[in-house]
């Protein structure tokens, strides 16, 4: 299951963090999915409850933003997004494109809790 492998790198990232941050528990955490990487939010979701579980981000809230595929126009150097479904250029109309970038997995932020007991 691809999600798992998504979500285990995902927690190994939050570790690290809260490791130089010091901090104990981790309340949210938001993730960037491109629109090529071929994830599915409810799946990464499920995996990450799962790998979370009992460790310093349990229970933390997951969100996930998909982001657009970047797209390179190679008749007119265009630069565009893409939703993944249409890879035409919007300024020429041409389909010489190459994707330029949207399959990343992008960890955008972590919130850590506030330490409430000393
Ligand atoms: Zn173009």
């Amino acid at each position: 299951m691809h999600e798992l492998s998504i979500a285990y790198g995902v927690l190994e990232q939050i570790e690290g963090l809260a490791q130089q941050h010091g901090a104990k528990r981790v309340e949210e955490v938001e993730l960037e999915i491109g629109v090529l990487a071929q994830v599915f939010p409810e799946s990464l979701q499920a995996a990450f409850e799962m790998v979370v579980e009992g460790g310093l981000a349990h229970g933390a809230k997951l969100t996930t933003v998909i982001k657009n595929a970047r797209v390179h126009c190679l008749a007119c150097d265009h630069q565009f997004e893409s939703d993944g479904t249409n890879f035409a250029c919007p300024a020429c109309r041409k389909a010489r494109t190459e994707v330029t970038g949207g399959d990343e997995i992008l960890l955008i932020s972590v919130t850590f809790a506030e330490e409430d007991e000393k």
